[in-house]
């Protein structure tokens, strides 16, 4: 399958380091681009299959960045990122030539999904059911079933499962974990991936004594689920 190349234009380096690493994690490549001249030249001058696009830039804004690209008849995707007080310019982003916008702050799987939608991808390559051993999970219906029995999860409690799911059979640290599950801003204490992993358990592994617990715990490594 081919690997989808996405450009990052955003000048907080945290914010732009952290999309990077969570997008590589689901195995896009991606270049990033501090500056709206820089994120100009990258895009003039590779091909990528989508741009993310932040609207405040320094030296040239996110909005011009657009309008030029377009005006220069490129076509590649853009989504624009704007701050949740400028709605004049998810308008005017759109008026650019952006094709979708994303107010901060956002949720990784608020990105992932737009990102997805831009991207058209088949749908046979996005599962709507994911399953480990006797444990299924619907994405559609959020109905998770293990053993025939349905089990209730709270809206973290479930995009922890789905993401560990995802990655099934792979040791995920707590870093990945909370880049993908929590908002970008949101208030992450030391233990609180410790606390939804243990919460979880009680509902997927404790009411099944007789069978073998899903969720694994590596030791200073982190977490993993799997039937093996
Ligand atoms: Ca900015």
């Amino acid at each position: 399958m081919e690997v989808m190349r996405i450009l990052v234009v955003e000048d907080e380096r945290r914010i732009a380091q952290t999309i990077k690493r969570g997008l590589e994690q689901e195995r896009y490549r991606v270049d990033l681009a501090f500056t709206g001249r820089e994120g100009l030249e990258w895009a003039l001058a590779e091909e990528y299959d989508l741009i993310l696009l932040d609207v405040m830039l320094p030296e040239l804004d996110g909005l011009s960045v657009c309008r030029s690209l377009r005006e220069q008849q490129r076509v590649v995707p853009i989504l624009m990122l704007t701050a949740k007080s400028q709605i004049e310019d998810t308008v005017t982003g759109l008026d650019a030539g952006a094709d979708d916008y994303l107010s901060k702050p956002f949720s990784f799987e608020e990105l992932l999904a737009r990102i997805r939608a831009l991207a058209r991808r088949p749908k046979a390559l996005q599962t709507e059911r994911l399953t480990a051993a006797d444990l299924s999970l619907e994405r559609q219906t959020f109905k998770v079933v293990r053993d025939q029995a349905e089990i209730f999860l709270s809206n973290k409690e479930f995009k922890l499962l789905e993401y560990l799911l995802v990655n099934q059979d792979r040791i995920l640290t707590k870093e990945q974990i909370i880049d993908h599950v929590w908002d970008l801003d949101a208030d992450i204490l030391p233990n609180t991936v410790e606390v939804y992993i243990k919460n979880l358990r009680q509902k997927i592994d404790r009411p099944f004594p007789d069978k073998p617990p899903l969720i694994k715990t590596v030791r200073g490594f982190g977490y993993r689920i799997g039937g093996k």
